[in-house]
């Protein structure tokens, strides 16, 4: 099975490329938005912006490590790298920059759900901080909600629920 990204509102559509050849166009009716839209087969367009359908949770532990969007009905899963200093994570949104784009149809999510502070302390040692960011439904760590002025250390594998979506912190290797 393949999917589709609706051009107008985000939404995944799943259809099984089999049943077509290369080069054929398909017509697609938008079952969020009911854009109509079109893709050719075997057209590097088809997939634009889609992932690895199981990405290395691994791959950033060089840098500042990663979070982890664990799928469900809004969402693939994701793994999406962390800077240095603020990470602003929220709902990706076409227009709207923050530094973790989460692609999800989840509409709980925030667009600018919380923060990850990636810092080093005094012994060089990289640190995390979640913090919310005045989100509709909260920020919960562990299932507790976070105040509104929650400053709290997180370490590898720590579980970070934004609305229905859940979040895993995989930090980068200390050296
Ligand atoms: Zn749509």
């Amino acid at each position: 099975m393949k999917r589709v990204r609706c051009p107008k509102c985000d939404h995944y559509i799943i259809f099984d490329e089999t049943k077509y050849e290369d080069g054929q166009s398909l017509v697609f009716v938008c079952d969020q938005c009911h854009k109509e839209f079109k893709i050719r087969m075997g057209v590097s367009k088809l997939r634009p912006l889609q992932r690895d359908d199981n990405p290395d949770e691994q791959a950033n532990k060089e840098q500042f490590g990663s979070i982890v969007v664990v799928e469900n009905v809004f969402a693939f899963k994701q793994v999406i790298p962390l800077k240095e200093g603020d990470n602003l994570i929220g709902r990706r949104h076409p227009g709207m920059e923050v530094d973790v784009p989460i692609e999800t149809s989840d509409p709980s999510m925030d667009r600018r759900h919380c923060y990850i502070n990636v810092s080093r302390n005094k012994k060089g040692h990289i640190v995390y901080t979640l913090r919310d960011n005045d989100s509709v439904v909260g920020t919960f760590l562990m299932n507790e909600i976070l105040g509104p002025k929650d400053r709290v250390r997180i370490e590898d594998g720590a579980i970070i629920t934004l609305g229905a979506t859940t979040i895993i912190l995989r930090t980068a290797e200390d050296k």
